[in-house]
């Protein structure tokens, strides 16, 4: 194999000159990116970017631009609500766990507010309403909404908040936080190069990672870092190869991703000797609709319900996905699909409709009776306002009466393009794992010791998550571990 095209790391003592010499070089120009490389020049570092896409953005402009914020911010006391970090890291603990990084939630809780701020200063701003029903994306400039804080067993383990902040916009607002943060960037001083893939990392003699080499149109580059390099390249989604080893449940899938996930900052770091943690949690999003699966129920192959339908979908689609038997259908009555808005079904339509249960349970191939079973419970409960397998909030419940629909998940909606649904498995996903980082970003290896020279955070690093996903925690975390990522790196050797 050619080994300037391999991910190797290539030996300091082999290089004879350097294309460029900076203080901190960063790969990658997502969120998480944009965040160390403003931090690392705001910390007086000179500070070079390398993007191989022709611009900034990566999924982080793609992406709905919800960001996971709380502990008291403005919009939410705006908003009616107070919050502290505690109850926010109580919910976080909860819906990110198990075995989420307790050291990186309680940091990511107490800066909140502050993160809330710098967010605020770099132009990203948020309007002080509320969208106050189960979603994946609000359709409208809403900047707060509910992500499982006040459903079940959430509003039992925290004072119930909303946090997902989004920016001033309808519908995906990613690419309004990545303008802004571009901006930022850019009036930081910071050098971008665009067009430009990393290649490998460049190590000296004892072990610290001193630069980096790239590929822009054929031809090679060598960065000299002289403070530390800071991988910041997204996670490995687009690559099938990494996929099968170490997140195979997303294979055959769709992606949720820019199509430059492919794993390449990952790879690199692990070849020079980097640690990786969590490889096979990822973000599971399912082709339900939260208004409608809140208005009727959810049930798996057998008719069964399995979870409360009012809760953050990601929860949903992630039970429903990795821990049931499919296909998985959305079962609602004409007056719950009708009581819907228009919009907010998003071009959703019944699959099958029919004036009895048993109809339905043939028409789905669900085993006869078992639909009726799970209806009649849940209607004669529901009679009473109640719900006492799944508790999902008296504000839902309401006995299911004819005709009934069946809505199949394997049939993919798109929210803002219906016209675009298509068959597939009706699942999307993204990785959360990735390279084994400190609180301030520093990379460790297989001894658990920080690799001099080397950061990451984003995609490319094993963030707050253990084995849940929560909407706008990627963003949030990105932008908060790539900050104080940025900021190591350039305190480094001074
Ligand atoms: C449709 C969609 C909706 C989403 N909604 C949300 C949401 O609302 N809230 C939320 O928190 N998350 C959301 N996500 C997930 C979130 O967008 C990503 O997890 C997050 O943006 C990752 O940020 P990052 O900075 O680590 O990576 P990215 O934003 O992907 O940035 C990585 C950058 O590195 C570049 N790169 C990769 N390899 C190299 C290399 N070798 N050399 C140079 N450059 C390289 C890429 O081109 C890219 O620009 C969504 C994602 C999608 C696609």
């Amino acid at each position: 194999m050619n080994r300037n095209a391999s991910a190797a790391p290539r030996a300091a003592e082999e290089v004879e000159s350097y294309d460029h010499e900076v203080d901190v070089v960063v790969l990658g120009f997502g969120c998480a990116g944009a965040a160390a490389a403003h931090e690392a020049a705001a910390a007086g570092a000179e500070v070079l970017l390398i993007e191989r896409a022709g611009g900034p953005g990566g999924s982080s402009a793609l992406s709905g631009g919800e960001i996971y914020l709380g502990g008291g911010t403005p919009v939410q006391r705006a908003c009616g609500f107070d919050d502290t970090p505690a109850e926010m890291e109580a919910f976080l603990t909860a819906a990110l766990g198990p075995h989420a990084d307790q050291a990186k939630i309680r940091l990511y809780c107490e800066g909140s507010t502050e993160h809330y701020q710098w967010l605020v200063d770099r132009g990203v701003s948020f309007n002080a309403s509320l969208w106050d029903a189960p979603t994946w994306m609000p359709l409208t400039e809403d900047g707060l909404m509910w992500l499982g804080e006040n459903s079940w067993p959430f509003d039992r383990i925290a004072k119930p908040a909303p946090r997902g902040h989004r920016p001033g916009t309808s519908s995906f607002g990613g690419w309004l936080l990545m303008e802004k943060l571009s901006a930022a960037v850019v009036d930081a001083g910071v050098g971008v190069h665009t067009d430009t893939l990393a290649t490998s990392l460049v190590v000296d003699a004892g072990g610290r990672v001193v630069g980096v080499t790239a590929r822009r149109y054929g031809e090679e580059l060598l960065y000299r870092a002289r403070r530390g390099v800071v991988v910041t390249t997204g996670g490995f989604v687009d690559n099938e190869e990494m996929l099968a080893q170490h997140a195979p449940q997303l294979l055959g899938h769709d992606k949720v991703s820019d199509g430059l996930d492919d794993g390449s900052g990952i790879t690199m770091a692990a070849a020079a000797g980097a640690a990786t943690r969590r490889m096979s949690v990822v973000e599971t999003a399912l082709s339900v609709v939260p208004g409608l699966i809140a208005r009727g129920m959810l049930v798996d192959a057998l008719g069964q319900r399995f979870v409360n339908e009012d809760t953050y979908p990601g929860l949903i689609s992630h039970a429903a996905v990795h821990r049931r038997p499919g296909p998985v259908w959305t079962i609602v009555d004409e007056e719950g699909y009708e009581s819907l808005d228009e919009r907010e079904r998003w071009g959703v339509r019944p699959h099958h409709v029919a004036g009895t249960l048993a109809e339905l349970e043939q028409e789905t191939g669900m085993p006869a009776g078992s639909l009726q079973a799970t209806v009649a419970a849940y209607n004669e409960a529901a009679e009473r306002g109640e719900d006492p397998y799944f508790h999902k909030a008296a504000r839902w419940l309401r006995p299911l009466r004819p005709p009934y629909a069946a809505i199949d998940s394997r049939i993919r909606f798109h929210a803002d393009r219906p016209e675009r649904a298509g068959s597939t498995t009706g699942v999307a996903g993204f990785t959360l794992g990735g390279l084994h980082t400190t609180v301030d970003g520093e990379v460790l290896d297989l001894a658990g010791q920080p690799i001099e020279g080397l950061y990451a955070a984003g995609r490319a690093s094993s963030g707050m998550h253990g084995e849940n996903y929560i909407s706008g925690t990627s963003l949030g975390d990105g932008t908060f571990f790539g900050r104080r990522a940025g900021r190591a790196a350039a305190a480094a050797g001074r």
